[in-house]
């Protein structure tokens, strides 16, 4: 736990450990496996464990909901360009928070909890996370600077670990 004066002091102390046995200084910018891979926020996700990966093996991107928004496809742009990355996976998973309710239930779920009124901002749920995986992925597809990549969709199943192709 952090300590009063400095709420990251736990992380920084667990940096200076990490970075005392640092050996990840020689890994390459490019991803070595070509993939890159947009999945949910959701603290229980561990993608590089969830999908065999080392460090530097793939780009990683996280959102609420691992949607396709502008700035993954700008993301994807540069990852696809400058950085190696042939094969996209968009991780969608089981009991996500952005698939249990409407973007009003979330904005209210936010006042509740003592937040402010959010209602210009679009959270992008879905009620069918499938449906959600076929846009994303056929987003990915059609945008013109990205006709280069190869896209799948999955589900990830936070109870078993499991995941299942979509599209
Ligand atoms: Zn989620």
């Amino acid at each position: 736990m952090p300590d009063a004066a400095d709420p990251f002091s736990d992380e920084l102390s667990a940096n200076r450990g990490y970075a005392a046995g640092f050996e990840l200084a020689e890994l390459e910018p490019h991803a070595a496996k070509g993939l890159g891979v947009l999945t949910c926020m959701d603290s229980r996700i561990d993608p590089l464990a969830m999908l065999g990966l080392a460090p530097g093996d793939a780009k990683i991107l996280r959102n609420a909901g691992a949607r396709v928004t502008d700035d993954v496809l700008r993301t994807l742009v540069l990852a696809s360009y400058l950085l190696g990355v042939e094969r996209v996976m968009v991780v969608a998973h089981t009991n996500c928070r952005m698939a249990t309710g409407s973007e009003d239930d979330v904005h209210a779920a936010i006042r509740a909890a003592g937040g402010p009124d959010t209602r210009s901002i679009s959270f992008l749920t879905t009620r069918d996370q499938e449906d959600a995986l076929r846009e994303d992925v056929q987003r990915v597809c059609s945008w013109p600077y990205l006709g280069n990549l190869t896209v799948g969709g999955f589900l990830y199943d936070l109870g078993t670990g499991r995941l299942r192709r979509v599209c």
